[in-house]
Protein backbone atom coordinates (compact mmCIF):
# COMPACT_ATOMS: atom_id res chain seq x y z
CA UNK A 1 0.00 0.00 0.00
CA UNK A 2 1.33 3.44 -0.73
CA UNK A 3 0.31 6.47 1.75
CA UNK A 4 0.45 10.44 1.30
CA UNK A 5 0.95 12.82 4.36
CA UNK A 6 -1.74 15.47 4.88
CA UNK A 7 0.54 17.34 7.22
CA UNK A 8 3.83 17.42 8.33
CA UNK A 9 3.23 17.23 11.55
CA UNK A 10 4.41 16.32 14.92
CA UNK A 11 2.50 12.99 15.40
CA UNK A 12 3.47 12.15 12.13
CA UNK A 13 7.22 12.20 12.62
CA UNK A 14 7.34 10.82 16.30
CA UNK A 15 4.76 8.20 15.48
CA UNK A 16 2.72 7.79 12.49
CA UNK A 17 5.46 7.03 9.74
CA UNK A 18 7.16 4.40 11.59
CA UNK A 19 3.61 3.09 12.00
CA UNK A 20 3.04 3.10 8.64
CA UNK A 21 6.45 1.47 7.46
CA UNK A 22 5.89 -1.31 10.17
CA UNK A 23 3.44 -2.53 7.81
CA UNK A 24 5.64 -2.94 4.78
CA UNK A 25 4.15 0.51 3.30
CA UNK A 26 5.64 3.07 0.95
CA UNK A 27 5.30 7.23 1.91
CA UNK A 28 5.29 8.91 -1.41
CA UNK A 29 4.46 12.75 -0.22
CA UNK A 30 3.76 14.56 2.16
CA UNK A 31 1.37 17.98 2.23
CA UNK A 32 2.60 21.11 4.10
CA UNK A 33 1.21 25.04 3.86
CA UNK A 34 4.82 26.21 3.95
CA UNK A 35 6.89 24.85 0.79
CA UNK A 36 10.59 24.99 2.47
CA UNK A 37 9.06 23.05 5.20
CA UNK A 38 7.75 20.26 3.26
CA UNK A 39 11.06 19.74 1.50
CA UNK A 40 12.71 19.67 4.76
CA UNK A 41 10.26 17.16 5.99
CA UNK A 42 10.21 15.27 3.20
CA UNK A 43 14.19 14.54 3.05
CA UNK A 44 14.31 14.63 6.66
CA UNK A 45 11.92 11.65 6.51
CA UNK A 46 12.80 9.83 2.99
CA UNK A 47 9.81 10.65 1.32
CA UNK A 48 9.57 11.60 -2.30
CA UNK A 49 7.39 14.61 -2.68
CA UNK A 50 6.34 17.09 -1.55
CA UNK A 51 3.50 19.37 -1.98
CA UNK A 52 1.44 22.57 -1.10
CA UNK A 53 -1.52 22.09 -3.18
CA UNK A 54 -3.55 19.25 -1.81
CA UNK A 55 -5.01 19.11 -5.42
CA UNK A 56 -1.73 17.80 -6.88
CA UNK A 57 -0.88 15.63 -4.41
CA UNK A 58 -4.17 13.75 -4.56
CA UNK A 59 -4.08 13.48 -8.09
CA UNK A 60 -0.94 10.79 -7.74
CA UNK A 61 -2.78 7.03 -8.87
CA UNK A 62 -0.17 5.23 -6.82
CA UNK A 63 -1.34 6.99 -3.44
CA UNK A 64 -4.12 4.62 -2.06
CA UNK A 65 -4.32 5.92 1.29
CA UNK A 66 -3.90 9.57 3.18
CA UNK A 67 -3.12 10.12 6.84
CA UNK A 68 -4.42 13.89 8.01
CA UNK A 69 -2.89 14.83 10.57
CA UNK A 70 -3.15 18.68 10.09
CA UNK A 71 -4.43 21.21 13.03
CA UNK A 72 -8.05 20.23 13.47
CA UNK A 73 -10.21 22.84 11.41
CA UNK A 74 -8.62 21.49 8.25
CA UNK A 75 -9.43 17.38 8.94
CA UNK A 76 -13.09 18.27 7.16
CA UNK A 77 -11.93 19.85 3.80
CA UNK A 78 -8.99 17.46 3.26
CA UNK A 79 -10.95 14.77 4.09
CA UNK A 80 -13.48 15.15 1.52
CA UNK A 81 -11.02 16.24 -1.19
CA UNK A 82 -9.14 12.97 -0.41
CA UNK A 83 -12.01 10.52 -0.49
CA UNK A 84 -13.64 12.01 -3.61
CA UNK A 85 -9.90 11.35 -5.08
CA UNK A 86 -10.80 7.38 -3.89
CA UNK A 87 -8.02 7.38 -1.58
CA UNK A 88 -8.75 5.55 1.88
CA UNK A 89 -8.24 7.90 4.81
CA UNK A 90 -7.35 7.64 8.58
CA UNK A 91 -7.78 10.81 10.09
CA UNK A 92 -6.99 12.39 13.41
CA UNK A 93 -9.24 12.85 16.37
CA UNK A 94 -11.13 14.98 16.82
CA UNK A 95 -12.28 14.28 13.14
CA UNK A 96 -13.63 17.73 12.77
CA UNK A 97 -14.64 21.08 14.28
CA UNK A 98 -18.16 20.15 14.76
CA UNK A 99 -20.85 16.88 14.23
CA UNK A 100 -21.92 17.96 10.95
CA UNK A 101 -18.75 18.50 9.21
CA UNK A 102 -17.58 14.94 11.29
CA UNK A 103 -20.68 13.05 9.99
CA UNK A 104 -20.40 14.26 6.43
CA UNK A 105 -17.07 12.98 6.43
CA UNK A 106 -17.72 9.41 6.99
CA UNK A 107 -20.89 9.25 5.11
CA UNK A 108 -19.11 10.76 2.14
CA UNK A 109 -16.60 7.69 2.71
CA UNK A 110 -18.81 5.20 2.89
CA UNK A 111 -20.61 6.37 -0.33
CA UNK A 112 -17.22 6.34 -2.10
CA UNK A 113 -16.49 2.83 -0.82
CA UNK A 114 -13.38 3.87 0.89
CA UNK A 115 -12.21 3.07 4.35
CA UNK A 116 -12.64 5.80 6.47
CA UNK A 117 -10.44 5.53 10.34
CA UNK A 118 -10.35 7.79 13.21
CA UNK A 119 -6.74 7.45 15.17
CA UNK A 120 -7.71 6.73 18.53
CA UNK A 121 -4.77 5.24 19.56
CA UNK A 122 -5.70 4.22 22.94
CA UNK A 123 -8.06 1.10 22.42
CA UNK A 124 -4.90 -0.33 20.45
CA UNK A 125 -3.34 -0.82 23.88
CA UNK A 126 -2.42 -4.51 25.01
CA UNK A 127 -3.20 -3.02 28.50
CA UNK A 128 -6.94 -1.54 26.89
CA UNK A 129 -7.28 -4.91 25.43
CA UNK A 130 -7.04 -6.54 28.39
CA UNK A 131 -8.91 -4.53 30.21
CA UNK A 132 -11.74 -4.79 27.67
CA UNK A 133 -11.87 -8.61 27.73
CA UNK A 134 -11.92 -8.67 31.60
CA UNK A 135 -15.50 -6.56 31.78
CA UNK A 136 -16.71 -8.19 28.32
CA UNK A 137 -15.58 -11.41 30.05
CA UNK A 138 -18.03 -10.74 33.68
CA UNK A 139 -14.59 -10.83 36.13
CA UNK A 140 -16.44 -7.49 37.64
CA UNK A 141 -19.99 -7.86 36.92
CA UNK A 142 -22.00 -5.37 36.16
CA UNK A 143 -20.19 -2.12 36.01
CA UNK A 144 -21.34 0.62 38.41
CA UNK A 145 -18.68 3.48 37.35
CA UNK A 146 -15.63 4.49 35.74
CA UNK A 147 -12.75 6.96 36.44
CA UNK A 148 -10.07 8.25 33.99
CA UNK A 149 -7.23 10.28 34.93
CA UNK A 150 -5.76 12.30 32.23
CA UNK A 151 -4.75 15.22 33.41
CA UNK A 152 -0.93 15.60 32.27
CA UNK A 153 2.01 17.95 31.65
CA UNK A 154 1.52 19.47 28.16
CA UNK A 155 5.19 18.94 26.78
CA UNK A 156 6.79 22.37 25.75
CA UNK A 157 6.86 21.43 22.54
CA UNK A 158 3.08 21.13 21.97
CA UNK A 159 2.13 24.33 23.36
CA UNK A 160 1.10 26.08 20.47
CA UNK A 161 -2.24 26.06 18.87
CA UNK A 162 -3.43 23.69 21.43
CA UNK A 163 -3.52 26.26 24.15
CA UNK A 164 -3.98 29.19 22.62
CA UNK A 165 -6.07 28.75 19.30
CA UNK A 166 -9.63 28.05 19.52
CA UNK A 167 -10.57 28.31 15.60
CA UNK A 168 -7.62 25.44 14.92
CA UNK A 169 -9.65 23.51 17.35
CA UNK A 170 -7.30 24.23 20.22
CA UNK A 171 -8.38 22.91 23.77
CA UNK A 172 -7.86 20.21 26.11
CA UNK A 173 -11.34 18.67 24.95
CA UNK A 174 -10.92 18.09 21.40
CA UNK A 175 -7.55 17.49 22.62
CA UNK A 176 -8.17 14.32 25.24
CA UNK A 177 -11.51 14.10 26.15
CA UNK A 178 -12.40 12.95 22.99
CA UNK A 179 -9.88 10.02 23.52
CA UNK A 180 -10.95 9.21 26.77
CA UNK A 181 -14.91 9.04 25.00
CA UNK A 182 -13.45 6.90 22.72
CA UNK A 183 -12.09 4.44 25.27
CA UNK A 184 -15.16 4.02 27.81
CA UNK A 185 -17.06 3.49 24.91
CA UNK A 186 -14.67 0.91 23.72
CA UNK A 187 -14.89 -1.04 27.55
CA UNK A 188 -17.93 -0.39 28.22
CA UNK A 189 -19.62 -1.28 24.75
CA UNK A 190 -22.54 1.50 24.74
CA UNK A 191 -22.34 5.69 24.40
CA UNK A 192 -22.57 8.68 27.19
CA UNK A 193 -26.19 9.61 27.13
CA UNK A 194 -25.64 12.49 29.23
CA UNK A 195 -23.12 15.21 30.75
CA UNK A 196 -22.39 17.64 33.01
CA UNK A 197 -19.09 19.42 33.37
CA UNK A 198 -16.33 22.11 34.38
CA UNK A 199 -13.55 23.54 32.52
CA UNK A 200 -11.55 25.61 33.60
CA UNK A 201 -7.68 28.11 32.17
CA UNK A 202 -5.56 26.60 34.84
CA UNK A 203 -2.13 28.43 33.58
CA UNK A 204 -1.45 27.40 29.87
CA UNK A 205 -4.77 28.05 28.19
CA UNK A 206 -5.53 31.50 26.51
CA UNK A 207 -9.09 31.70 25.29
CA UNK A 208 -9.37 27.91 25.60
CA UNK A 209 -9.91 25.93 28.40
CA UNK A 210 -6.95 23.55 29.65
CA UNK A 211 -8.44 21.65 32.22
CA UNK A 212 -11.82 19.92 32.78
CA UNK A 213 -13.83 17.81 34.89
CA UNK A 214 -17.04 15.78 33.79
CA UNK A 215 -19.55 13.22 34.71
CA UNK A 216 -21.22 10.97 31.96
CA UNK A 217 -23.93 8.81 32.85
CA UNK A 218 -24.42 5.64 30.44
CA UNK A 219 -27.85 3.63 29.31
CA UNK A 220 -26.94 0.85 31.73
CA UNK A 221 -26.99 3.25 34.83
CA UNK A 222 -23.21 3.09 34.53
CA UNK A 223 -21.74 6.72 36.08
CA UNK A 224 -18.42 7.56 34.43
CA UNK A 225 -16.19 10.42 35.86
CA UNK A 226 -13.39 12.15 33.49
CA UNK A 227 -10.54 14.28 34.17
CA UNK A 228 -8.33 15.96 31.19
CA UNK A 229 -5.73 18.66 31.57
CA UNK A 230 -2.81 19.93 29.82
CA UNK A 231 -1.11 21.57 33.28
CA UNK A 232 -0.67 18.53 35.88
CA UNK A 233 3.43 17.93 36.43
CA UNK A 234 2.91 15.05 38.45
CA UNK A 235 -0.71 13.77 38.45
CA UNK A 236 0.11 10.64 36.24
CA UNK A 237 -2.75 8.61 34.23
CA UNK A 238 -5.19 6.05 34.82
CA UNK A 239 -8.86 4.24 34.69
CA UNK A 240 -10.83 2.45 37.16
CA UNK A 241 -13.96 0.09 36.59
CA UNK A 242 -15.61 -0.55 39.81
CA UNK A 243 -18.09 -3.59 39.22
CA UNK A 244 -20.65 -5.68 41.43
CA UNK A 245 -18.34 -8.30 42.09
CA UNK A 246 -14.70 -6.28 41.40
CA UNK A 247 -12.54 -3.58 40.33
CA UNK A 248 -9.87 -2.87 37.68
CA UNK A 249 -7.19 -0.37 38.95
CA UNK A 250 -5.13 0.62 35.86
CA UNK A 251 -2.20 3.14 35.98
CA UNK A 252 0.29 4.97 33.25
CA UNK A 253 -1.77 3.45 30.98
CA UNK A 254 -3.38 6.68 29.32
CA UNK A 255 -0.63 7.34 26.81
CA UNK A 256 0.65 6.15 23.69
CA UNK A 257 3.55 3.68 24.75
CA UNK A 258 2.93 0.51 25.92
CA UNK A 259 3.17 0.48 29.23
CA UNK A 260 1.13 0.59 32.37
CA UNK A 261 0.32 -1.76 34.89
CA UNK A 262 -3.28 -3.02 35.11
CA UNK A 263 -4.43 -4.68 38.76
CA UNK A 264 -7.93 -6.52 39.22
CA UNK A 265 -9.45 -6.97 42.97
CA UNK A 266 -11.88 -8.84 43.68
CA UNK A 267 -13.40 -11.72 46.52
CA UNK A 268 -10.40 -13.87 45.78
CA UNK A 269 -7.87 -10.70 46.80
CA UNK A 270 -6.04 -9.08 44.23
CA UNK A 271 -4.09 -10.35 40.73
CA UNK A 272 -1.90 -8.48 38.86
CA UNK A 273 -2.85 -8.53 34.73
CA UNK A 274 -0.45 -9.10 32.05
CA UNK A 275 -1.13 -7.89 28.75
CA UNK A 276 1.03 -7.66 25.50
CA UNK A 277 3.40 -4.65 25.02
CA UNK A 278 3.14 -4.35 21.61
CA UNK A 279 3.29 -0.79 19.80
CA UNK A 280 -0.59 1.00 19.23
CA UNK A 281 -0.01 2.56 16.03
CA UNK A 282 1.41 -0.37 14.28
CA UNK A 283 -1.69 -2.32 15.77
CA UNK A 284 -3.94 0.02 14.40
CA UNK A 285 -2.37 0.68 11.11
CA UNK A 286 -1.78 -3.27 10.93
CA UNK A 287 -6.03 -3.30 11.14
CA UNK A 288 -6.16 -0.31 8.77
CA UNK A 289 -4.36 -2.28 5.85
CA UNK A 290 -6.48 -5.50 6.57
CA UNK A 291 -9.81 -3.44 6.59
CA UNK A 292 -9.06 -1.88 2.81
CA UNK A 293 -7.98 -5.36 1.87
CA UNK A 294 -11.31 -6.38 2.76
CA UNK A 295 -10.72 -8.09 5.92
CA UNK A 296 -12.41 -6.62 9.21
CA UNK A 297 -13.06 -3.18 10.10
CA UNK A 298 -10.14 -0.37 11.57
CA UNK A 299 -9.47 -0.40 15.03
CA UNK A 300 -11.85 2.80 15.43
CA UNK A 301 -13.57 3.59 12.36
CA UNK A 302 -15.53 6.91 11.60
CA UNK A 303 -18.29 6.48 13.53
CA UNK A 304 -16.15 5.84 16.22
CA UNK A 305 -14.62 9.15 15.44
CA UNK A 306 -18.02 10.93 15.53
CA UNK A 307 -19.64 9.24 18.52
CA UNK A 308 -15.54 10.39 20.46
CA UNK A 309 -16.63 14.14 19.13
CA UNK A 310 -19.76 13.93 19.97
CA UNK A 311 -19.26 13.69 23.47
CA UNK A 312 -16.57 16.08 23.75
CA UNK A 313 -18.76 18.57 22.10
CA UNK A 314 -21.29 17.63 24.63
CA UNK A 315 -18.81 18.18 27.56
CA UNK A 316 -17.78 21.93 26.27
CA UNK A 317 -21.41 23.06 25.84
CA UNK A 318 -22.20 21.87 29.28
CA UNK A 319 -19.06 23.25 30.94
CA UNK A 320 -20.34 26.54 28.99
CA UNK A 321 -23.75 26.49 29.90
CA UNK A 322 -23.67 25.33 33.15
CA UNK A 323 -26.18 22.58 32.34
CA UNK A 324 -26.15 19.09 31.90
CA UNK A 325 -26.35 18.26 28.16
CA UNK A 326 -28.01 15.25 26.56
CA UNK A 327 -25.10 14.10 23.64
CA UNK A 328 -26.08 14.26 20.49
CA UNK A 329 -24.44 11.99 18.26
CA UNK A 330 -26.40 13.62 15.05
CA UNK A 331 -28.41 11.75 12.71
P1 LIG B 1 1.58 19.87 14.95
O1 LIG B 1 1.45 21.22 15.54
O2 LIG B 1 2.89 19.16 15.05
O3 LIG B 1 1.18 19.87 13.41
C1 LIG B 1 0.02 20.51 12.94
C2 LIG B 1 0.41 21.43 11.78
O4 LIG B 1 1.27 22.44 12.28
C3 LIG B 1 1.19 20.67 10.72
O5 LIG B 1 0.30 20.17 9.76
C4 LIG B 1 2.14 21.74 10.20
O6 LIG B 1 1.55 22.46 9.12
C5 LIG B 1 2.29 22.72 11.35
N1 LIG B 1 3.61 22.55 11.99
C6 LIG B 1 4.07 21.46 12.65
N2 LIG B 1 5.32 21.68 13.11
C7 LIG B 1 5.64 22.92 12.74
C8 LIG B 1 6.80 23.73 12.89
N3 LIG B 1 7.89 23.28 13.54
N4 LIG B 1 6.78 24.97 12.36
C9 LIG B 1 5.70 25.43 11.70
N5 LIG B 1 4.59 24.71 11.51
C10 LIG B 1 4.55 23.49 12.02
O7 LIG B 1 0.38 19.02 15.57
P2 LIG B 1 0.33 17.57 16.20
O8 LIG B 1 1.16 16.60 15.47
O9 LIG B 1 0.56 17.67 17.64
O10 LIG B 1 -1.24 17.26 15.96
C11 LIG B 1 -1.76 17.13 14.65
C12 LIG B 1 -3.09 16.41 14.69
O11 LIG B 1 -2.89 15.13 15.25
C13 LIG B 1 -4.17 17.07 15.53
O12 LIG B 1 -5.42 16.84 14.94
C14 LIG B 1 -4.10 16.33 16.86
O13 LIG B 1 -5.33 16.34 17.55
C15 LIG B 1 -3.72 14.94 16.40
N6 LIG B 1 -2.92 14.16 17.37
C16 LIG B 1 -3.29 12.86 17.63
C17 LIG B 1 -2.55 12.08 18.46
C18 LIG B 1 -2.92 10.64 18.64
O14 LIG B 1 -2.22 9.92 19.34
N7 LIG B 1 -3.98 10.17 18.04
C19 LIG B 1 -1.37 12.61 19.18
C20 LIG B 1 -1.03 13.96 18.79
C21 LIG B 1 -1.80 14.69 17.93
P3 LIG B 1 1.86 22.05 7.60
O15 LIG B 1 1.39 20.64 7.46
O16 LIG B 1 1.05 23.04 6.83
O17 LIG B 1 3.35 22.17 7.43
Amino acid sequence: MRWALIGASRIASSYMIDAIRSQNADIQSVLSSDAARGEAYAREHGIADSFTDLDALLADDSVDAVYISTTNEKHHAQALAAIAAGKHVLCEKPLAMNLDEAGEMVRTAAGKGVVFATNHHLRNAGSHLAIRELIASGRIGKVLSARVFHAVNLPDALRGWRINDASAGGGVIPDITVHDADTIRFHLGEDPQEVVAKAAASGLGEGVEDSVMSVWSMPSGAMVQSHESFTHKFAGTGIEFHGTDGSIFARNVMTQEPVGAVRLVDADGEHEISYDKHNLYHRALGLFADAVNGKGRPSADGVDGVKSLAVALAVREAAQSGKAVAVNYGG
